[in-house]
């Protein structure tokens, strides 16, 4: 676009140097074209006036706009606590103003017996209405230019303090459109304006700023929404086009002895269909010279451990070494002593190499790896470290892969002269439509299926006063031989209290079920890696009973005799966490259980997640309904692993028919004009670069 988006906000009029600052610091807003593309995030019809009688605490979530007369006001304290409190009434009732910043300001502002518009939210207590921070305006001074709905701009504390609230943003808006329009420049195709009944992108502009009807807006809106994915697509389609269009992977194509021995000397039970299949597709992308980039994805429990041996296997068959980076030291351990255990007798190295290696490990491993006595390494982090240098790696397996970040990821892919086979597992279901957005540059492989004879888990949401009840069918399951999980939550910013819970806990378990008879272990983030991992043996062992342990535990552990996973706290965890936990259980034959212990005051939001995993065991389910309480950008992992779009307007989820829809097109034009050369094409190089900055980074080192 021209370079009057990229004009500095500063030089617009009501802006300037401090607050231009602040405004690039606090919203990303740097230039007049981030201004002009910072939307709304609601609307408020400025033509409604409530009564401030007929106000209810229901209410209290949404701005409103009221006409009140100020009966008195005053200065309240000193300094940093300092505030201003005027009462209001508008004939129906009273309510309370209250400022704690920019006070001299609006002290200049107000005058007893006038009348205002005040425009904020209300809120309730004890029966007296308040209102924090209300916006003031002149009675008739409301400017009607744009329509009655009036945006409303997200915006911080500090911006506010520099009069840019939501009102100031608009006014900046304002000013801004008024040498805006002659500078927007349509950026789609008249073909595809046309075919799909689009608004023009100055219309669409105007209108998501100052619109001028509801139905205008939503044509607005869908027409932004339409440009941002569309760029989107068009940059995930082409990359994984141009990829798919090289052969630059290592060929695999022998199926030799490990692979046949394991299969059919070691493999303690019979392969689901579903790992079959995706054993298959994965053999299907090693055979052939093109490089492997695929997603495993597959419930808790669906046996996705067994589907990255037997990949490994068929890279050692071939003459390839493999890795398997797993996020967490307990998790590193588990698969190495699991595959250590199932390749017995195959001759075929495994090696491990974790942060917490001791010495003679560590050598063992690197020596192993160079010389290539080591064909298998498990590991953590520590595999990313540039030490660790392979003879000829071959494939590349990442356990919990939202549990990495993209640059963590992309070190992998440079451990050999050319990218070897990459399979990304995860027990994090996301929905096809955001699988594609997120990873669209990945093959997937889903698995659908639960080894045979699990039943589901049953979970029960219990409260304090239940907890004898809760010990009483601890105390029977324990009779029957099974082990028990207890869980709490440990959060960062309530970190010592978390620790006092859990040790509170604890006391309370070994006084319920007491030395010698039972043992109950612990594992927390304070102990150390020996202290952990002695205790996960222990419990792993069957020599505990019980294992508290906060969420350390939550990805991985698998204890097939656990039966019982009792979660504390569990309104203050995330419905995927709450999944992952009580995927921990159910991994044997027998019948288990999952306690969700909660306070007896919940949100709503926390009644939603508790009734929810309460009602199903469905990952992708529970993965919907997660993401619609949450929103697309807070997902799991995708925010934590750098992936996350920075979108404008588009909602990975609430627009899945868009982004199929668009990807459907992005694929048709790309089928013709692969390099976008065409002229009617060109200006969607322009779009790709201003919306898909982020998209496909994660593989980029690869395409
Ligand atoms: P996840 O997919 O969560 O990583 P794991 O690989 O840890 O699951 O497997 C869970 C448990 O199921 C393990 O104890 C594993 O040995 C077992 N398992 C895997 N595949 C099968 C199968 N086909 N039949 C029976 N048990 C299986
Ligand atoms: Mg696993």
């Amino acid at each position: 676009m021209s370079s009057w988006f990229d004009t500095d906000v500063m030089y617009l009029k009501g802006v300037g140097e401090q607050r231009a600052k602040v405004l690039a610091s606090e919203l990303g807003i740097s230039t007049l074209g981030d201004l002009l593309y910072y939307f709304p995030f609601r609307y408020i019809d400025r033509t409604r006036v409530h009564q401030i009688g007929e106000l209810n605490s229901a209410e209290s979530v949404a701005y409103i706009q009221l006409k009140v007369r100020i009966l008195n006001f005053q200065k309240i304290g000193q300094g940093a606590k300092a505030r201003l409190s005027a009462l209001a009434t508008d004939g129906t009732g009273r309510i309370e103003l209250l400022w704690f910043k920019g006070i001299k300001w609006i002290e200049g502002r107000l005058e007893v017996g006038r009348e205002y518009i005040v425009f904020g939210k209300p809120s309730f207590f004890r029966g007296e209405v308040s209102m924090i921070h209300p916006e003031l305006e002149n009675v008739g001074a409301q400017s009607s230019a744009f329509g009655s709905m009036q945006g409303v701009y997200r915006t911080s504390e500090k911006l506010s303090t520099l009069q840019l609230g939501s009102k100031g943003i608009y006014k900046l808006i304002t000013t801004l459109w008024r040498s805006a329009e002659e500078h927007i420049i349509e950026t789609l195709p008249k073909s595809i304006i046309e075919a799909n009944g689009l608004m023009s992108l100055r219309e669409a502009l105007r209108n998501i700023h100052f619109p001028q009807s509801a139905a205008l807006l939503a044509k607005a809106e869908y027409r932004l929404k339409f440009e941002e994915l569309f760029a989107i697509q068009l940059d995930i389609v082409s990359r994984s086009a141009h990829r798919t269009a090289r052969a630059d992977g290592f060929a695999m194509p022998r199926v030799g002895d490990m692979f046949n021995r394991f299969y059919r000397e070691k493999l303690p039970f019979e392969l689901t269909d579903a790992q079959k299949r995706v054993i298959k597709e994965i053999r299907g992308d090693m055979v052939g010279g093109r490089q492997m980039n695929r997603l495993l994805q597959g419930d808790v429990g669906s046996g996705k451990t067994m589907v990255a041996l037997t990949a490994m296997l068929i890279a050692a068959d071939n003459g390839y070494q493999s890795c398997m980076m797993a996020p967490t030291e307990i998790l590193a351990r588990q698969h190495y002593a699991t595959i250590k255990r199932m390749t017995e007798g195959l001759n075929i190295g495994v090696g491990i190499l974790t942060g917490a290696s001791k010495t003679a490990e560590r050598r063992d491993a690197l020596e192993g790896l160079a010389n290539g006595t080591i064909t298998i390494l498990i590991g953590t982090h520590a595999l990313l470290e540039d030490r660790v240098v392979f003879d000829n790696l071959g494939l590349v397996v990442i356990d919990e892969q939202h549990r990495f970040g993209v640059e963590q990821r992309s070190r992998m892919w440079t451990k050999n002269t050319r990218p070897p086979h990459i399979l990304v597992m995860s027990a994090t279901p996301i929905p096809r439509t955001l699988a594609m957005t997120l990873y669209g540059d990945l093959d997937v492989s889903v698995i659908d299926q639960l080894p045979p004879g699990r039943k589901p888990i049953k979970t029960v949401h219990m409260t304090e006063g239940h907890r004898l009840a809760l010990f009483g069918f601890m105390h029977r399951e324990i009779a029957k031989g099974r082990q028990v999980y207890v869980v709490y939550p440990l959060i960062h910013e309530s970190e010592s209290m978390d620790y006092r819970n859990l040790y509170e806990g604890y006391e309370a378990i070994t006084d319920e079920f007491k030395p010698p008879q039972y043992c109950t272990a612990v594992v927390h983030g304070k102990m150390s890696n020996d202290e952990k991992e002695a205790s996960m043996a222990l419990f792993k062992n069957g020599g505990a009973h019980i294992l508290v342990a906060t969420s350390v535990i939550e990805v991985g552990v698998d204890v097939p005799n656990a039966t019982v996973m009792v979660i504390e706290s569990a309104e203050r965890f995330g419905l995927s966490q709450l999944h992952q936990l009580r995927g921990r259980v159910g991994r044997g034959g027998e019948q288990s259980y999952c306690v969700l212990m909660s306070g007896d005051k919940l949100s709503a939001d926390a009644r939603k997640r508790l009734g929810a995993m309460v009602e199903t065991c469905d990952g992708f389910e529970l993965a919907e309904l997660d993401m619609k309480l949450r929103g697309a950008g807070d997902i799991n992992g995708t925010q934590q692993s750098g992936m996350a779009f920075d979108l404008k307007i588009a909602d990975l989820v609430r627009d899945n028919q868009i982004i199929e829809h668009t990807r459907r097109i992005a694929q048709e034009i790309l089928a013709d004009d692969p390099y976008l050369q065409k002229s009617e094409n060109r200006l969607l190089a322009t779009i790709i670069k201003r919306f898909a900055k982020g998209a496909g980074e994660d593989f980029s080192m690869i395409s």
